[in-house]
């Protein structure tokens, strides 16, 4: 029997834009609980910071951070603990952790390397999270203080926050890139080129959630699983490419991500929490 994996994006998704309550989603969480479909977020934040979002969205399922670049799934969840995992204990919770991308320590270094490299060509053109502290952090954000340290609690990756100019930050990926991280190194812009986020290039949405489905496969009471995906923005393209059904959720803020799949695919009436409570009852209705 095919038994559905809801993979949901949380910002602007499941979660409001300016609120973050996920309030307006909650009658087909309800309906997603009352039939058992794993509910697992699968988000840019942190491990730190996605753990009392998770106890607020009262979710046990296991989840995704850092863009991709790390899945947990809890203790006890399936019968084995799945391949490839390490022992992760957070605030007394348990997690088999999985990951394969560099950790954060690695990003930083790189940027030393930048700086003995190329000198002061590129001093004063950036500050990253590491230099910023909890403070810069939550000036630059507009996250309270204790909301700024957790989000600089990070495993596998360094925003960047770009006070240069675009040929200049051009400049700078090109020399990453040239200081052997090549192939490894997928600068991308996030969060209204607020950010460069140093992450691995593989270290995707898309291919965490195939990850996961895989241990689903291995140790889930089920068959076969189907995967939904849920997302709004660019981040969550990859997922949204490679799931069995996407779910479009529009923003109030930014245009929708363009997909290439012509098929399976939902686009949300309403923005944000309001749209994914009706575009995933309506998945669930026509699909399952
Ligand atoms: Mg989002």
């Amino acid at each position: 029997m095919n038994s559905p994996l809801l993979f949901t994006d949380l910002d602007g998704s499941l979660l409001d834009h300016d609120t973050y309550s996920h309030k307006a989603a909650s009658p087909t969480l309800a309906i997603l609980k009352s039939l058992a479909v794993p509910v697992i977020p699968t988000t840019s934040k942190t491990l730190a910071e996605l753990l009392p979002i998770r106890a607020a969205l009262n979710n046990t399922d296991p989840f995704i951070v850092e863009n991709g670049a790390a899945i947990y799934i809890p203790v006890g969840y399936f019968e084995q603990q799945p391949d490839k995992t390490t022992l992760c204990i957070k605030e007394g919770l348990e997690f088999w952790e999985y990951s394969q991308a560099p950790t954060r320590a690695h990003w930083q270094q790189l940027l030393s390397k930048v700086s003995e490299q190329f000198g002061d060509q590129f001093s004063g053109k950036y500050i990253n999270f590491q230099n910023l502290g909890t403070q810069g952090i939550a000036d630059l954000t507009g996250l309270p203080l204790t909301q700024a340290a957790l989000a600089n609690q990070r495993g596998f990756s360094e925003p960047i926050h770009w006070l240069g100019n675009d040929a200049e930050k051009k400049q700078f990926i090109a020399a990453l890139e040239s200081i052997g991280a090549l192939e490894s190194i997928g600068a991308h812009i996030v969060e209204g080129g607020r950010f460069l986020h140093l992450i691995d290039a593989h270290a995707c949405k898309g291919a965490a959630m195939q990850r996961l489905t895989s241990s689903f496969k291995a140790n889930g009471k089920h068959n076969n699983y189907i995967c939904i995906a849920a997302g709004d923005s660019h981040n969550d393209i990859s997922m949204l490419e490679a799931a069995d059904i996407a779910a479009v959720i529009r923003s109030p803020v930014h245009s929708s991500p363009i997909l290439k799949r012509e098929e399976n695919n939902y686009i949300s009436e309403h923005f944000g929490p309001d749209g994914w409570n009706e575009v995933i009852a309506k998945i669930l209705k026509t699909e399952f």
